[in-house]
């Protein structure tokens, strides 16, 4: 009788690629730091989606609903693409689903300020972020301006190697003794985010009798971004700009076999599923995948997941009714994919040792997220992890569980309960990163790779009988 294995442990994902796979690792890595060095925000990600699935065959949908990939994009900063399945959508669709925004420091409605000679943008910091780690970095500015008359001004600065980077100065530690003193939570007040933009003035002006400009420095600023983009102050109130870390991800480590950049929470998964779904070429079922937006303010807002996107979605997608919407939802089943945190040997004291992802060990399958007693989390069914288990199996996908730190030490969220409550079959899985909502996320080129192959191997197939 053969031994059974009645022992469980994690794999590391070296000891289990064969060195094909670990080039295509390595390859499929590179293919996503050009990715994250490029796209920075939420709108970023769904231009680029929408240009990259367009270049596969994807078209807007429409009412003919003829067209068999299809995307539609909800306000420019989140988008749904499908891939009409073998059978009715009736008999439900598989999504997978991540979220596109990150956290970041937006800039204020009336941003523009001069102090001391030198000029500042204000900003309110989104998303969950120790204040602390925002400043002292070269940050870039992305995002767009309105006109009043609709016209939109796209801008990015600071990204380039010969364009100019902002920042947000900290106390030097000769004088930060009471800073230092503080609680880290309260060491960098909100209101001290403020980005320093200028500090050319405008010329004095020679003739007395004209009255003198208060803020030569702001009223140099105004007329640069006038002469450079056609936007004055009043503009600026109509605007989503946002400062993140300037410049591109980097390969970490003397073996490269790591990634440090911004934004991978995340957007490892977006660029994992999106690359997959794309392959999705004669799905059983419809494919469903979902980009969005405002995850990391608690998925409020009409571009979240909240809005009710995925029903208008689907229904223009089947020309079906509500009721028959209901039906589908209930047959159908979702990856809610997004990333973990990995055991970091410095801050053990935070983790369970048995149920923590390491980095290495393949994607995560968090079977429940939430707070003290599962509060707030979407727990997975038996069932359905059972299911992936098969599956992972068949098609040698790695994988290991993980949960959010140890109980009662904080804890987080992801979208899987929205999706559940639609009443759709939902698991929260992706790769685990470190030093995680950190302008420099850590990631690892063997998990990427492992999450990638999820939605590549199993998407389509999901159907549990
Ligand atoms: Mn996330
Ligand atoms: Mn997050």
């Amino acid at each position: 009788m053969a031994k059974e294995k009645l022992t469980y442990e994690r794999k590391l994902v070296w000891d289990v690629f064969s060195d094909t796979e670990k080039n295509a690792a390595f390859d499929f890595a590179s293919g996503y730091r050009r990715f994250i060095s490029e796209i920075k925000t939420e709108k970023e990600a769904v231009t680029w989606a929408k240009k990259e699935a367009e270049k596969k065959g994807f078209s807007e949908l429409n009412e003919s609903r003829k067209s068999k990939k299809v995307y539609l994009a909800i306000r420019s900063s989140a988008l749904a693409l499908a891939i009409r399945g073998k059978r009715p959508i009736r008999d439900g669709v598989r999504i997978i689903i991540s979220h596109v925004d990150a956290p970041r420091l937006d800039l204020k409605p009336q941003p523009l300020i001069e102090e001391e000679g030198l000029s500042f943008l204000k900003t309110h910091y989104y998303g969950g972020i120790k204040k602390y780690q925002w400043v002292t970095k070269p940050l870039s500015l992305h995002g767009i301006v309105v006109l009043k008359s609709g016209v939109k001004k796209e801008i990015v600065i600071g990204e380039k190697e010969n364009e100019p980077v902002l920042t947000v100065t900290d106390l030097l530690p000769h004088l930060a003794k009471d800073q230092m003193e503080k609680k880290m939570s309260d060491a960098v007040d909100g209101e001290s985010l403020n980005l320093l933009i200028a500090s050319l003035p405008v010329p004095k002006e020679k003739d007395k009798k004209t009255p003198p400009v208060k803020n030569r420095v702001k009223e140099a600023v105004l007329k640069l971004l006038y002469q450079t983009y056609g936007i004055a102050e009043e503009d600026l109130i109509s605007a989503e700009l946002a400062a993140v870390p300037a410049g591109p991800a980097r390969e970490l480590g003397l073996d490269r076999s790591l990634i440090l950049g911004y934004g991978q929470d995340d957007r490892i998964c977006t660029y994992a599923s999106f690359q997959a779904f794309l392959k999705a070429d004669e799905p059983e079922y419809t494919s469903i995948c979902l980009l969005i937006d405002k995850e990391e303010i608690g998925s409020e807002g009409t571009s979240s997941i909240q809005s009710g996107f995925l029903s208008f979605f689907l229904c223009q997608l089947a020309g079906i009714t509500e009721t028959e919407l209901a039906r589908a939802l209930a047959k159908s089943y979702a990856l809610s994919a997004d990333v973990n945190a990995g055991l970091d040997p410095s801050y053990r004291e935070v983790t369970e040792s048995q149920n923590t992802p390491r980095l290495g060990y393949g994607t995560v399958i968090t079977k429940y997220t939430g707070h003290g007693g599962k509060f707030l989390s979407s727990e997975a069914s038996a069932e359905y992890m059972a299911y992936l288990r098969r599956l992972f199996e068949k098609h040698k996908v790695l994988w290991q569980t993980g949960e959010l730190g140890k109980i009662d030490k904080g804890g987080g969220g992801t979208v899987a309960k929205y999706l559940a409550r639609q009443n759709i079959e939902t698991i929260d899985i992706g790769p685990a990163l470190l030093s995680m909502h950190s302008p420099y996320e850590v990631s690892h080129k063997g998990d990427l790779y492992c999450t990638y192959r999820v939605p590549n191997r199993t998407y389509s197939y999901i159907s549990i009988s």
